[in-house]
C-alpha cells in the first residue's frame, strides 16, 4: 500500500508517494508561478486544479505499482479547520477562504484525506519519522520566516479549541512598559511576540537596528561562527529570547524532548549551544535538563509530515 503526502506551500507544491515506512518512492514538484514577477498571481481555483491534476497522476502511479493509495495527507501553509479539513485562508494566494479541501479530495478519489496546517504537520513528521521517534511528549518549534510549533502530549497531537495549540511564536515575551505588550510589531498585529524577535526577519531587523548594516540571517550566523563579536551578540540575544519562549512552554508541558527545525535552526552550534545553556535557566524541570535537538527531516519535512498526517495523529 502507498500513502500520498502533499505539501502546499506559498509558491511550491510538493507531492510524494511513500511506503508505510515513509520511504519516498515517487516525487513531483510543481512551482505555482507566483515567484515570477511578470506572471499573473494564481488564485485558489487554479491551485486546486493543479493539485487535482498532479494528485490524479500519482493515485494512478500507485495503482499501476499495485500499491494503491491508502490515505492522503495535505500540509497547508495557513490556518485550517483540521476537523472538517476546510482551509481558513492563505497569506500568499487569494481565494482560499473556506475551501473544503478534504471533501474535494475524498469526492475526487474516494480516498480518506486529512488536512492540517504546516506547523502541526511538521510536528507529526518529526514525531513519526524524524528526531521525535518513540517519544510520547514533545515540543516542536519551527523557526524560519515565522515561528510555528506543535505539541505531542501523551502520544497525541494537541490541537486546542481552534487548532491553534502550539503557536509558541505568538507568546509575548517583551513588555517594556510593564502594563501592556510592547516591543517590535508582529505579523499577528500585536507587539513583543517571540516571532518578532527571533524569527529570521526578526534577527535581521535586530542586527540592522544595532549595527546599521543589513545582513541576511544566514550571514549573521556564519559571521557568528567565525567569531565576529557583533554577530555573536545578536545570535546570543536570539537564543536568549528563544530560551525564554521555549522555557515557558517546557515548564508548562514537561516534554521529554524539544525539536527545533526550520531555516534558522540550520545555524547549528552557534545557536544551539547558547540555547541549550540558557534553557536550563528558563525551563523548569526537577527531572533535569530537557533535551533539545535539531529537526531531522529538513527539506522533506512538509511531505513526510503530510504522510504522517495521512497515517493518523495518534500512536
Ligand atoms: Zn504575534
Amino acid at each position: 500500500m502507498s500513502f500520498l503526502g502533499i505539501d502546499k506551500g506559498g509558491t511550491r507544491h510538493t507531492f510524494a508517494l511513500t511506503t508505510d515506512k515513509g520511504e519516498i518512492v515517487h516525487r513531483v514538484q510543481h512551482e505555482t508561478g507566483r515567484a515570477c514577477g511578470s506572471c499573473q498571481m494564481e488564485d485558489a481555483q487554479a491551485e486546486i486544479e493543479a493539485l487535482h491534476a498532479v494528485a490524479s497522476e500519482l493515485v494512478q502511479v500507485a495503482a499501476d505499482r499495485r500499491a494503491p493509495v491508502q490515505s492522503i495527507g495535505i500540509s497547508f501553509g495557513g490556518p485550517v479547520n483540521a476537523e472538517t479539513g476546510t482551509t481558513i485562508l492563505s497569506h500568499h494566494v487569494s481565494g482560499w477562504e473556506g475551501v473544503p479541501l478534504r471533501d474535494l479530495f475524498e469526492d475526487w478519489f474516494g480516498i480518506r484525506t486529512r488536512v492540517d496546517n504546516d506547523a502541526n504537520v511538521g510536528c507529526l513528521g518529526e514525531w513519526r519519522f524524524g528526531a521525535g521517534r518513540g517519544c510520547r511528549d514533545l515540543l516542536y518549534v519551527n523557526i524560519g520566516t515565522g515561528i510555528g510549533g506543535g505539541i505531542i502530549a501523551n502520544g497525541q497531537l494537541v490541537r486546542g479549541a481552534n487548532n491553534l495549540a502550539g503557536e509558541i511564536g505568538h507568546t509575548i515575551i517583551d513588555s517594556d512598559s510593564g502594563v501592556r505588550p510592547d516591543g517590535p510589531p508582529c505579523t499577528c498585529g500585536r507587539r513583543g511576540c517571540l516571532e518578532s524577535f527571533a524569527s529570521g526577519p526578526g534577527i535581521e531587523r535586530r542586527y540592522h537596528e544595532r549595527f546599521d548594516q543589513r545582513l541576511t540571517c544566514r550571514e549573521i550566523f556564519i559571521n557568528a561562527m567565525e567569531n565576529d563579536r557583533d554577530a555573536a551578540a545578536i545570535v546570543e540575544e536570539a537564543a536568549h529570547y528563544l530560551a525564554r519562549g521555549i522555557g515557558t512552554a517546557v515548564s508548562l508541558l514537561n516534554p521529554e524532548l524539544v525539536i527545533v527545525g526550520g531555516g534558522v535552526s540550520e545555524a547549528g552550534d552557534s545557536l544551539f549551544t547558547p540555547l541549550y545553556r540558557l534553557l536550563q535557566h528558563y525551563g523548569f524541570s526537577q527531572a533535569g535538563p530537557v533535551r533539545v535537538v535539531p529537526a531531522q527531516l529538513g527539506y522533506d519535512a512538509g511531505i513526510i509530515g503530510a504522510v504522517a498526517l495521512a497515517m493518523g495523529t495518534r500512536q
